[in-house]
Order: C-alpha cells, then sequence, then structure tokens
C-alpha cells in the first residue's frame, strides 16, 4: 500500500495570500502546502480522500490520473471544491463518491447542476453518489473488493468521518474522538492526523493535543497534516519523538 499526500494544509493553503510571515515566504518546499488530501494505493483499489480546490494541480504533479473511488470527509470548501475537476477521469464510467448521508445529500444541493439534466454538451463530471454509515466495500479492479471503515469524529460541532482502510487511518479536521471510535482505530501501521497550529482551536486538533492523541493511539507511524502558517515544518520535526512527524505536499509513504 502506498499513500501520496496531495496536500497537507489548512483551509486557506500556504503561503496565505499576502501573508509575508517566516513559513509563508520560507524557501523550505516542505512549507508550500495546499488542501488537505491524500491518494491511497490501496490492495485493488486507488482511492482519493477528498476533492480540494487544487485536486487538479495535486494529480499534474504527482503524474496520477486515474482512481476508482473518492471518500468525503465533510463538506467544507477546501475538502470538496475542487470536485469537478474529477470530469476527465469520468469520461468512460463514474466515479463512485462516498461519504456520509448527510454529506451526500449536500453535495447533491452543492453541485446540483451535476445531477440535474441538462444540455448535451454541457462538460459535467460523471458521479455516483454512495451514503455510506459504517463499514463498507469498494469493488476492486480483480472483481474482489476492499474494505472502508468510516471513522465518526467531532470537528468542532461537526461530525465528520476519518477512514481507515487496512492498517492505515486518515483523520483530518477533528477536535475530538469520541471513545466509540477509539476501538476503531487499533494495530494501525500509519495514522494521519489533524495538526492545525500551537495554539489552542474551537474545531482543530492542536499540535499538543495531537501528539497526545497519537501516543494514545499508538500507530507505527503517525503524520500530521492541515497544518496552517503557525507551524515551520523543520522546527516541528526537531520538536516531536521518533514516529511522529509532519508530513508535506508530495510525500510518499510505502506501508
Ligand atoms: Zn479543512
Ligand atoms: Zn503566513
Ligand atoms: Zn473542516
Amino acid at each position: 500500500m502506498e499513500v501520496i499526500f496531495l496536500g497537507t494544509g489548512t483551509s486557506h493553503g500556504i503561503p496565505v495570500i499576502g501573508c509575508d510571515c517566516p513559513v509563508c515566504t520560507s524557501a523550505d518546499p516542505r512549507n508550500n502546502r495546499t488542501r488537505c488530501s491524500v491518494y491511497v494505493r490501496a490492495e485493488g483499489a486507488d482511492i482519493i480522500i477528498d476533492m480540494t480546490p487544487e485536486f487538479r494541480i495535486q494529480m499534474l504533479r504527482e503524474k496520477l490520473s486515474t482512481a476508482d473511488a473518492v471518500l468525503i470527509t465533510h463538506t467544507h470548501a477546501d475538502h470538496l471544491h475542487g470536485l469537478d475537476d474529477i470530469r476527465p477521469m469520468t469520461f468512460n464510467s463514474p466515479m463512485p463518491v462516498y461519504g456520509s448521508t448527510k454529506v451526500v445529500g449536500i453535495i447533491r444541493k452543492r453541485f446540483d447542476y451535476i445531477f440535474n439534466v441538462t444540455q448535451m454538451g454541457g462538460g459535467k463530471p460523471h458521479i455516483q453518489l454512495n451514503p455510506v454509515e459504517g463499514p463498507f466495500y469498494i469493488p476492486t479492479k480483480d472483481g474482489g473488493k476492499l474494505e472502508v471503515i468510516p471513522v465518526p469524529m467531532l470537528h468542532g460541532k461537526l461530525e465528520t468521518f476519518g477512514y481507515r482502510i487496512g492498517d492505515f487511518a486518515y483523520l483530518t479536521d477533528c477536535s475530538y474522538i469520541p471513545k466509540s471510535s477509539m476501538h476503531l482505530l487499533n494495530g494501525l501501521k500509519v495514522l494521519v492526523l489533524d495538526a492545525l497550529k500551537y495554539k489552542d482551536h474551537p474545531t482543530h486538533l492542536t499540535v499538543e493535543k495531537a501528539l497526545a492523541l497519537a501516543k494514545k493511539i499508538g500507530a507505527e507511524r503517525t503524520y500530521f497534516t492541515h497544518m496552517c502558517h503557525d507551524i515551520d515544518h523543520a522546527k516541528l520535526l526537531s520538536e516531536l519523538p521518533a514516529g511522529i512527524e509532519p508530513a508535506y505536499d508530495g510525500l510518499r509513504i510505502i506501508i
């Protein structure tokens, strides 16, 4: 299994428009963060988690051109608004998109033109929406099936899904993981976890909280994501214990 970090930045991306702070003007490419997403080459299926506004740029940068399914964590703009750019990947067959029942309902409303009948020739992606509330299976290329386990979390007051695929779990945009979800995170080889900034935030984990949670979950390796411009990559890397590190755009890990 391979995980490719398409983006590791918070909602406005790093650098932030108009900001001249040390991180936004840093020469370290690891401080350049597009919006948060991963591409997962799993057993028999390639999966993209979230469709950022930079989805097209991320796919071209990583020389990726296909996927078998898309998972959506929640409907905040930074995780969804690149959905239309899936279009070239749906010329031959519709792209299955999975999310909670609520998420699927919002996608149908926010991207209504995709699902309404319109004149021929209007370029629209072909998307098949699949509401899920518990573990589900994605059909694999060889006719088998791959299990995906949603991990219910809280992002402030909003309910979001993390996703577990095999020994990998992706938990972006969360401030709290309910006790009832913790058993879904046993025995992980790789965990990706929200770590927005050093200071407290109502809807995201801080570095300190993410570190405590990472230790509690106890994955073999943990990578932080959804980081804002308070976080300098090299500085945070030097502060973290072995086995826990900040991710960066383009990072590829083998599990
Ligand atoms: Zn976000
Ligand atoms: Zn800045
Ligand atoms: Zn969010």
